[in-house]
């Protein structure tokens, strides 16, 4: 997969943001430098993953879109977005013409004040919700939609609302996944008010599935969770995780060269490391009877004789 940012800024201002604050005052985003990058990489690539700032502000999205799909005909175009401009229908239908697209919308709380409180931008919520029916609605061939919801101190509580809202008004996204935060960035200088450690988000995340397996049973569209170490997870949910953080991005404690499922864990983010520590990580002196897989990004599918949590 190639990532390639296309756009400096955006309309939202989410407390949990992982972009620096400077962000806005480098890099080049005009067509020509965006083609020149798209043209440097090698034909036979499957994934193009557009992120930002804001994606879908850049106002040479379209014909670089187009561009994409011309030079790289086979390859699945992801893109990471507030989802705010594909309240505009013209605009939806503009960029998901070319198929073969996925959209990874992020909603930050069930309602205005909660979506609204993360992104602290009045009005993004409704736009966000309209963004998201607006692209189910030319959901078809190749065209899927991701809900994700990162999980910091000012969310954890509204796990349940958003599963709620997700399950009741926006049918036929294809995943929801929710995503413990970096602590980068905008994060970073908003620790005090958004940071969350691992060990305050495993109750309320072993509640939220034990719940659903409970009472709800299976969710219409696939649940992940990323950005978890395994320790920090009850075996039982060992399956929704995936590794998706660059390896240059992580570290491995020293007390996981004991652990029995370090080469199926993700690590730790180092920016994590920096601002609580390790204490949190415990090895597993054993490992469980795992159901795996040969995606190196999801390596673990079940875990034999565990019920969740
Ligand atoms: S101890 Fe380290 S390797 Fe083992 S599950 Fe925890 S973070 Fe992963």
């Amino acid at each position: 997969m190639r990532c390639i940012p296309v756009w400096n800024r955006c309309n939202n201002k989410c407390a949990m943001c992982s972009n620096p604050p400077d962000y806005h005052r480098f890099g080049k985003y005009d067509l020509a430098s965006l083609k020149a990058r798209i043209n440097r990489i090698k034909a036979g690539e499957t994934e193009i993953y557009l992120t930002g700032g804001e994606p879908s502000l850049s106002p040479a999205l379209l014909p670089l879109l187009a561009h994409i799909r011309k030079r790289l005909p086979r390859a699945r175009i992801m893109m990471d977005t507030n989802g705010r401009m594909f309240s505009y229908p013209a605009f939806a239908a503009g960029c998901a013409a070319l198929g073969n697209i996925e959209f990874q919308v992020s909603l930050c709380g069930h309602t205005p004040a909660a979506h609204d409180g993360v992104t602290r931008t009045p009005g993004s919520f409704k736009q966000a919700l309209a963004g998201i029916k607006n692209l189910l609605a030319l959901k078809g061939a190749g065209i899927d939609v991701e809900v994700r919801f990162v999980l910091t101190r000012l969310s954890l509580g509204n796990l349940d609302g958003v599963y709620r809202l997700v399950s009741g008004s926006l049918q036929g996204i294809k995943s929801l996944v929710f995503i413990f935060m970096e602590m980068e960035g905008h994060a970073g200088v908003n620790l005090k008010s958004v940071g969350l450690t691992y060990g305050q988000a495993r109750g309320p995340v072993e509640k939220f599935f034990s719940r659903l397996e409970g009472a709800r049973g299976k969710a219409p569209f696939e649940l992940k969770l990323y950005h978890f170490p395994l320790c920090t997870l009850p075996q039982g949910l060992w399956k929704y995780a995936w590794r998706t953080l660059p390896r240059k991005e992580v570290s491995f404690p020293a007390v996981c060269s004991r652990c029995a499922v370090k080469k199926y864990c993700l690590g730790v983010h180092k920016d994590y490391l920096r601002h609580f520590g390790a204490a949190g990580f415990v090895p597993l002196a054993s490992a469980p009877r795992l159901k795996l897989s040969p995606n190196v990004c999801h390596p673990i599918i079940g875990v034999t004789g565990e019920k969740c949590p």
